[in-house]
Parts: structure tokens; C-alpha cells; sequence
């Protein structure tokens, strides 16, 4: 019996250059409003509240004891629209269970203690449409303005920094020292200095 061993080397090529240039289309500078259904929770099934704007209704919801915003502190806060309920369309290997059953009611998980526990928490629906509708208005705002300076900028004009950008750099100027945490200088000190053993 012949063996034939056949021959696997592949020529070496030569690496592929890493494409990182735009189109010009994504280089657009039109500032977007996100593309989602429901303003209230972006289509995730879960209400945002990057802007604060459910403290409108629950003044201390995601605060801690001194009142500063603290994000993920309490219970989910689960939306009305269909990104909250299930998927039944969808075939059962990537079914969507969702947050609400198809009565609308909150589902239940087992806690670390076995007992059954609400995913999250209800808010009447109408305050969360009115959530849904002023966050709208705040992007499509925002959109606006931005649009505005970018048009200006391009054509090389003066223009006026939007107040909340002109914040976020006042912010940002404080940041320096951010992860600076005590206790690791105390151990780059610990080990930069002499130890006797
Ligand atoms: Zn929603």
C-alpha cells in the first residue's frame, strides 16, 4: 500500500492591511437621534434613567442616602412597550421570554435565598409615555442645536458651545485625579520603599 502525503503548506502572504479609513457617509456630520420605538427604556425593556427624568416621579429612585445618583441601587424599572414582553414570533432556540408575561404581569426569578423575586418593578403607564415623549423631545432638541454648531463650524462661523457641553468640559477638567485611590498609593509606597525583613 502507497501512502501519498500530500503537501499543506499554504504560501505566506502577506499580512492584510487593517482597513480603518470611513466611507464618506459614515463621516457625515449630522448629529442623530437615536433609532429607537420606545424613548422610555430604548427598546431594551428596562427605563433609562440617564437623564434623571424618572426622578420626576420617584424623586429618590437610584440615589443613595446623601442623594447622590447612583445607578443600578434600586430594582429594575420594567417598560410598558412590546420590548418588555416576549417574543413568540421567534423560533424556541432564540425565544425571547422577556421581562412580562403576556398578561402584562412582572416575571419572577428564584433569589440567591430560593424564593421567588420580581425582575423589576411597575410604573403607571402613563408616566412612562410622558417619559417616552419628553425624552423625544430632549434628542430631537439636542439634534437641532448640534446640527446648528456643526453647520457653523463647517463653514468656518462663530458659534455659541451648548450650555451642556461647556458643563461636561468644566466636568471633565475635574477628572485628574479619578483613579487615584488611596489605598493603591499606599502600596506603590509600601513597595517603592526600603522593607527590612
Ligand atoms: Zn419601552
Amino acid at each position: 500500500m502507497k501512502l501519498f502525503l500530500i503537501e499543506t503548506k499554504l504560501p505566506i502572504q502577506p499580512p492584510m492591511p487593517v482597513n480603518y479609513r470611513r466611507t464618506s457617509l459614515d463621516r457625515d456630520t449630522t448629529f442623530y437621534v437615536p433609532k429607537v420605538e420606545c424613548f422610555a427604556c430604548y427598546d431594551s425593556g428596562i427605563v433609562s434613567n440617564g437623564d434623571n427624568l424618572v426622578n420626576k416621579y420617584i424623586p429618590d429612585y437610584d440615589k443613595d442616602q446623601k442623594g447622590r445618583q447612583n445607578g443600578g441601587q434600586d430594582l429594575a424599572i420594567i417598560c410598558h412597550c412590546k420590548a418588555a414582553y416576549g417574543d413568540s414570533q421567534s423560533d424556541d432556540e432564540r425565544e425571547r421570554v422577556g421581562f412580562r408575561d403576556s398578561l402584562g404581569n412582572i416575571r419572577t426569578t428564584d433569589s440567591i435565598r430560593g424564593e421567588p423575586q420580581a425582575l423589576g418593578v411597575s410604573l403607571e403607564k402613563d408616566k412612562i409615555r410622558q417619559i417616552h415623549t419628553d425624552r423625544k423631545a430632549c434628542w430631537e432638541n439636542t439634534a437641532m442645536v448640534q446640527n446648528l454648531v456643526r453647520n457653523k463650524i463647517a463653514k468656518g462661523e462663530k458659534y455659541e458651545t451648548p450650555y451642556y457641553i461647556q458643563v461636561v468640559k468644566e466636568e471633565l477638567t475635574k477628572v485628574g485625579d479619578m483613579f487615584s485611590f488611596p489605598s493603591e498609593k499606599a502600596i506603590v509606597k509600601s513597595m517603592s520603599d526600603k522593607q527590612e525583613v
